[in-house]
């Protein structure tokens, strides 16, 4: 486990499964802790056991069983109450409140903005508190989730939405998939130093044992394949080099292909 601080909380990073990571915020100075996409139980269990800690909440970033898995087990355990989007209600096992981007959850001591972003699922949405982004599989360390439901104008609208966020937001992600999303990366955008510097230092912590996660919104601008589009002069190059249409949606649409044949 690892534990990130923020000012008015602390993020634990659980691994889980394969390759998953469950969230656990604790605010600092209020009762508050929320678990984020749990997974399984086990790894949330012994780090509340360790850590003394005291989930208030779960909150799902969409129904996904990787993601929702143990939401039961947990709420039996700790009795706490389970979050999830509005649209998404009948498919998140559990849920007690319902939230949108227009009706966020009001938790003492959190202040919690809620970002609808459908395109992995429909009812997919993103937290973000204070200078931290819990995005489920919205956006990956240099990559995007799949398109299980959603258009790809409806994910391209989403993952502008998170790029929107500022730069030096921590970019939480629910798995770790960032060196292989970053040799897919590498194979479509040569001449970025800032890709080529990112493999060299994430390579590095996976060799360590070390998550890739966190990175950044900005790191993200700069690196990752399926944010490139807003790059204009990534747009134009890469449209040109494909022969297809020089528009961001075009550009994003046709990386995104690429990758699901990769
Ligand atoms: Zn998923
Ligand atoms: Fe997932």
């Amino acid at each position: 486990m690892w534990s990130h601080d923020h000012q008015q909380f602390i993020v634990h990073q659980l691994p889980a499964l394969n390759d998953n990571y469950i969230y656990i915020i604790q605010a600092r100075a209020h009762p508050a802790c929320i678990i984020i996409d749990p997974a399984e139980a086990g790894p949330v269990e012994q780090a509340c056991r360790q850590y003394g800690l005291h989930p208030t909440h779960i909150i799902n970033t969409h129904h996904h069983w990787d993601h929702t898995g143990a939401n039961l087990a947990l709420k039996q355990m700790f009795g706490c109450r389970i979050i999830g989007h509005a649209s998404d209600a009948e498919r998140i096992p559990g849920i007690d409140i319902m939230v949108s981007s227009e009706e966020p959850p009001v938790i003492d001591g959190l202040d919690i903005v809620i970002l609808d972003v459908p395109g992995h699922t429909i009812g997919h949405m993103a937290i973000v508190i204070d200078d931290a982004l819990f995005c489920g599989d919205t956006l990956f360390g240099a990559g995007c989730g799949r398109l299980f439901e959603g258009s790809y104008a409806q994910m391209w609208r989403s993952l502008q939405c998170l790029a929107a966020l500022p730069d030096g937001t921590q970019v939480y992600c629910a798995h770790e998939y960032t060196l292989a999303n970053l040799a897919f990366a590498a194979s479509i955008d040569k001449n970025n130093a800032a890709l080529q510097k990112r493999i060299r230092e994430d390579e590095c912590k996976r060799r360590q044992g070390r998550p890739t996660i966190p990175s950044t919104i900005r790191l993200e601008k700069q690196t990752n394949p399926f944010l490139r589009p807003l790059a204009d002069d990534f747009c134009r190059e890469y449209a040109a080099h494909h022969h297809i249409e020089h528009t961001p949606l075009a550009v994003f649409r046709d990386i995104r292909q690429r990758k699901d044949r990769w």
